[in-house]
């Protein structure tokens, strides 16, 4: 994705309050971020616990979307897969998020959820956590395709929120 300052980051959001996108932390390594290497911006709020943030490229310019991770988790035992990159992972290491529509559908308590890897860094993961089923490839050709289906998806969960 394009580059994008901190204040671009802070404007972005369509489902949380101004008071809220201004109050927010950024990534502790935002200055230094890879931003050609990533397909969206995900990250968990250093000071708020169950407090995350996607931002994603669109045509309309950056949006972000506030969410929130359930106090549950579930078991380190349990087979789980990210509902965004596709990636196995164990039960603890993905998160229910639920992140509150846009307008007045989340003024009236409506969310959408999502099972996601908890720490938001799937575009990291595209990249890096190759499925066995897909190591015989051409690992190129892998990553260019998780890495388009996972703006795809995420653009999915936008829509969702924005409808
Ligand atoms: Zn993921």
């Amino acid at each position: 994705m394009q580059a994008l300052t901190e204040r671009q980051v802070r404007r972005s959001f369509v489902n949380c309050s101004r008071g809220e996108a201004d109050g927010l932390t950024l990534p502790r390594d935002f200055a230094a971020l890879d931003w050609a290497a990533l397909d969206l911006l995900g990250w968990r709020d250093p000071k708020a616990p169950l407090r995350g943030y996607l931002v994603l490229e669109t045509d309309g310019g950056p949006v972000g979307l506030s969410v929130r991770a359930a106090d549950t988790r579930m078991s380190v035992r349990t087979a789980a897969m990210c509902q965004l990159c596709e990636t196995p992972r164990t039960g603890d290491a993905v998160s229910l998020f639920t992140a509150r529509r846009a307008g007045e559908a989340g003024r009236n308590g409506n969310t959408v959820g999502l099972y996601v890897c908890a720490d938001l860094a799937c575009s990291a993961r595209v990249r890096t956590e190759i499925p066995p089923w897909l190591r015989e490839r051409d690992p190129v050709e892998v990553v260019a395709e998780r890495s388009a289906e996972l703006r795809t998806r995420a653009q999915g969960f936008l829509d969702a929120v924005r409808r």
